[in-house]
């Protein structure tokens, strides 16, 4: 695939003429953070030197999502059926996401995506959307990406990979769909085969920049239930407080809960976010509640991230290192130190501690 080279002049142009045919979404910032947000009257991408705090699911797996309309009054026609709500069909561009999060992209895919059933709000935002990356020259000391197999030029489910090179800003195109919003913002006039190297080249120099790691080369050869039943468990969950952010910031956690919101006779059935931190997540409506207590919620997260997913998929752990959990979790409980425990784990020692 092609690279071009945009001079700083023609960014803003060239953007200006994307939002004649997409709804463009880029980081803004707000207050002392960066999110994905839409970009209207001419709002250009403000691209932070590190990772945004949110990252950019909220875009195409909204946090709260309406599924069907229906009414509850019997004068209606149609009253207590559900009608599939408008759906919105312009073709969108996010301009500006860090690859270890289009990486996540990729990674939610294996789960909404599947070989006999597909989700289709995510498939039908997935198609019409057009994935502009932003290479990350400066991971954050925090950020351990490489080892989790993702990294900062990755292009995996980008539609378009740029990099900062010179002053200037390379593209390239990764798929047809991102050669036709190249074309379409005019950046199509400087293609040269040379800059391919130059990106080679930048992405050898910003990998080697990322320090932090994680281990994970042992763990799909453990026995699940030895995992499951490690004694670190409850060390590893002592101080969690169960808040929840962990999961809202990760780009790679997908649950959701779907509830009814009726005002009058009128009513949505919604999908909203939720996550296995909660003490509700998994309560049946027996009153019974499988994950009742602390540690074995903080044990479902881990063992999802880095057991099930990695036996399910054989395609990696459920993680791109994008070290938002290790950087906002309140009390420090660090993703990197607990797949350590899980890939070192020692069954000797554990028969001891029994
Ligand atoms: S962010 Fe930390 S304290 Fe909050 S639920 Fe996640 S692990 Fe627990
Ligand atoms: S588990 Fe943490 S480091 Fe991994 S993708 Fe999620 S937020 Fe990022």
């Amino acid at each position: 695939m092609k690279v071009f080279k945009i001079e700083k002049a023609e960014w803003e142009n060239g953007i200006n003429r994307l939002a004649d045919s997409y709804a463009l979404f880029g980081p803004v910032r707000e207050q002392d953070f960066h999110l994905f947000k839409p970009l209207k009257n001419g709002r250009l991408p403000d691209i932070p030197p590190q990772n945004t705090r949110m990252s950019v699911k909220d875009v195409l797996y909204p946090q709260t999502q309406p599924m069907f309309d229906y009414s509850l009054d019997e004068n209606d026609a149609d009253h207590h059926q559900l009608k599939d709500v408008p759906w919105d069909e312009t073709p969108k561009a996010v301009i500006g996401m860090r690859p270890c999060d289009a990486d996540a992209v990729a990674l939610v895919g294996r789960n909404f995506v599947a070989k006999d059933i597909q989700d289709p709000y995510w498939v039908r935002t997935l198609e019409a959307t057009t994935l502009v990356g932003y290479a990350c020259d400066n991971p954050c000391p925090v950020c351990f990406c490489t080892s989790a197999g993702s990294g900062p030029y990755n292009e995996a489910a980008l539609d378009v990979l740029l990099a900062d090179s010179d002053g200037a800003i390379l593209a390239k195109a990764v798929t047809e769909k991102g050669e036709r919003l190249i074309a379409a913002a005019g950046w199509d006039t400087g293609a040269d085969d040379s800059l391919a190297e130059t990106i080679a080249a930048q992405k050898e120099t910003a990998e080697a920049k990322v320090t932090a790691q994680v281990s994970t080369d042992k763990l799909a050869g453990h026995d699940t239930m030895a995992l499951y039943n490690a004694s670190f468990w409850e060390d590893v969950s002592f101080s969690c407080i169960n808040c929840g952010t962990c999961t809202f910031l990760c780009p790679t956690c997908w649950c959701f809960d779907i509830q009814d919101e009726t005002h009058g006779t009128k009513g949505q059935r919604m999908r909203n976010w939720d996550s296995c931190m909660f003490p509700i997540f998994t309560i049946h409506g027996t009153g019974h509640n499988p994950r009742g207590l602390k540690v074995q919620r903080v044990r479902q997260r881990f063992m999802h991230k880095l057991k099930y997913y990695v036996d399910k998929y054989e395609s990696g752990i459920q993680c791109v290192g994008c070290g938002r959990c290790v950087t906002y979790c309140p009390v420090n409980i660090d993703i990197r130190r607990v797949a350590g425990l899980m890939n070192e784990l020692d069954l000797d020692a554990e028969a001891c501690a029994i």
